[in-house]
Order: C-alpha cells, then structure tokens, then sequence
C-alpha cells in the first residue's frame, strides 16, 4: 500500500492562512498540484508563489468566497483548467465569533454557518462530478474537537463543526461506489490568527486573564497542556488524502493532545 499525493489535483479553501496553508504545504511537498483558494487572489497568489518555489509540486491561488455558488463553480472550474481535474479537496476555510446565544448577533450566526457548511456543501457539490470522473477522490472537512463537545460562547461555531460529520457520512455513503472518500479532522487548539484573536475575546468575555484562557479553557483538557501544531493537523490530512482505499471513509480523527478521548 503506497501513500502518494505526487501529481494530484489538491483544492484547500482558506489556505492563505493558518492550518490550510500548512496543509497546502504539506500536499505540495508530496509532488501535487495545490489550489491555494482564499477570499483574496493577492493573498492566494502570495501563498501560492512562496510554495511553488519551495515544490517539489506547484500550487495556483484562485479567488473564492466559498459562500457563494458562482465563485465556487468559477473557481474549481479554472483549478480543472489548471491542473486536468479535481483529486482532493480539503474544505477548511473557516473563522470564529463567540457571543452568549442571547446576546449572538443573528447575522452573525447565519455567516458563521454559511462559511463552514455552505462552503463544505457548495465544494463538496461542484467537486464531486469532477472526482467521479477521476475514478475517485478524497473530501476533508476541517471540523473541529467542537465537533464532538461544546463550549460556552460558541454555540454557531460548534453546530457548525457538528454539522461537518453529518455532512461527511453522508458523502462517504453516496461517494462509496465512486470511491469518493470523506472525512473529518478535529483538532485541538492551534495557535493561528483564528485562536490568537480568540484569547482577549475570551478573557473579556469570561472575567479571567488571557494566561487562564489559555491554560484553562484552551490546553485544559490536554494531556500535556501543549497545543496541536499546523504541522501535525497537515500530516494527518496528508494520510487522509493520499489513503488509497475506502477503509477509513466517514472517519473523524481529534488531532488534540489527548482533548477528548472519543
Ligand atoms: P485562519 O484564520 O488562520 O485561516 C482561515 C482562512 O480562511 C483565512 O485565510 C481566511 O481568509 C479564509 N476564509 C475565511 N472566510 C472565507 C470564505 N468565505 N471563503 C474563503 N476563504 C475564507 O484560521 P485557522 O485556524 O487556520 O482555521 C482553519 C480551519 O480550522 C477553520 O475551519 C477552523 O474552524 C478550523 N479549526 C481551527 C482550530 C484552531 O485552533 N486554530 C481548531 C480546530 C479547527
């Protein structure tokens, strides 16, 4: 059994930051062919020009709102032009905003859940005919452990990260005699402008310095009080990507220094 991404057609969404660019990174160093997708093309080109140079594969930004139907058709129809077709997608574009449910903004929910799940439905749709013609292909949603337990203040975040491994079993289910594959990560935290911003929210939110946000509310339930790494939630979306059969399809993995054990 070999593990191999070389030469694939790989679309990672919000990969001008964060864990999406460690991904992107990660894939392109397997010999692929990477689809920096991100809200600006200026950022995307960056990213994208920065891993080309490092290869061994190559990688293109494409703008994309991942909430909106024509961007995302646009954008996966210019990767296939690009690249020949579509192997991997990796929907990870995401971003937090924590408010108790009564004061939670109702704007503010509806986008949240728009970035995660209209943006995992509408990638995983306009995708999945491309990977039926390739024979088979790989979705990743970036969940969350807020996919499998709560926390205060984020109640939009964490339906939303429950919401991917609906959203992924049923791919698994329909893309099984394709050889479609779906599956979910769920990491721990990991220090990325997504989590930095959170830590004075949270401390504002909650009465408590930033030192107990971080050790408390964030690395509290580790084994080892340390946060994951980009690094790490890359390598287990490489496994998942480049596994060359459906014996893992539907799976959610916590990548989370032990942060619940289910
Ligand atoms: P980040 O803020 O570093 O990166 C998120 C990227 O998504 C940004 O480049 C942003 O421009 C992009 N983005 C936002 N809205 C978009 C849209 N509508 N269309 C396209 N791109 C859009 O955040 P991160 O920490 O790398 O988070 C990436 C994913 O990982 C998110 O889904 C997040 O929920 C998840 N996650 C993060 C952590 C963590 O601790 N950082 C833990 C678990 C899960």
């Amino acid at each position: 059994m070999t593990m191999n991404l070389k030469d694939k057609s790989c679309i990672v969404t919000g990969a001008a930051s964060g864990i999406g660019r460690a991904i992107a990174e990660r894939y392109v160093r397997a010999g692929a062919s990477v689809a920096i997708a991100d809200l600006r093309q200026d950022a995307a080109d960056a990213v994208a020009a920065e891993l080309t140079a490092k290869g061994p594969g190559r990688a293109i930004g494409v703008a994309m709102d991942v909430t909106d139907e024509d961007q995302v058709n646009a954008g996966v129809a210019r990767v296939v032009a690009a690249f020949g077709g579509v192997d991997v997608l990796v929907s990870n574009a995401g971003i937090q905003i924590v408010h108790p449910v009564e004061e939670f903004p109702f704007a503010d929910w509806k986008k949240l859940l728009a970035i995660h799940l209209d943006g995992a439905f509408l990638t995983s749709k306009t995708c999945i005919p491309h990977m039926k013609a390739r024979g088979g292909g790989s979705i990743i949603f970036m969940g969350s452990v807020h996919s499998r337990e709560a926390s205060p203040l984020k109640s939009a975040y964490v339906t939303a990260k429950h919401g991917l491994l609906g959203l992924a079993r049923v791919i698994a289910k329909e893309g099984g005699a394709y050889g479609i594959r779906a599956n979910v990560i769920c990491p721990g935290f990991v220090r990325t402008p997504l989590v930095e911003k959170q830590i004075p929210e949270q401390a504002a939110e909650l009465g408590i310095s930033e030192q107990e946000v971080i050790e408390r509310i964030m690395l509290g339930e580790t084994v080892d009080k340390e946060f994951t790494t980009v690094e790490d939630v890359a390598e287990v979306a490489f496994v998942f990507a480049a596994f060359p059969t459906n014996a893992l399809t539907g799976q959610a993995l916590n990548v989370s220094h032990g942060w619940n054990m289910a």
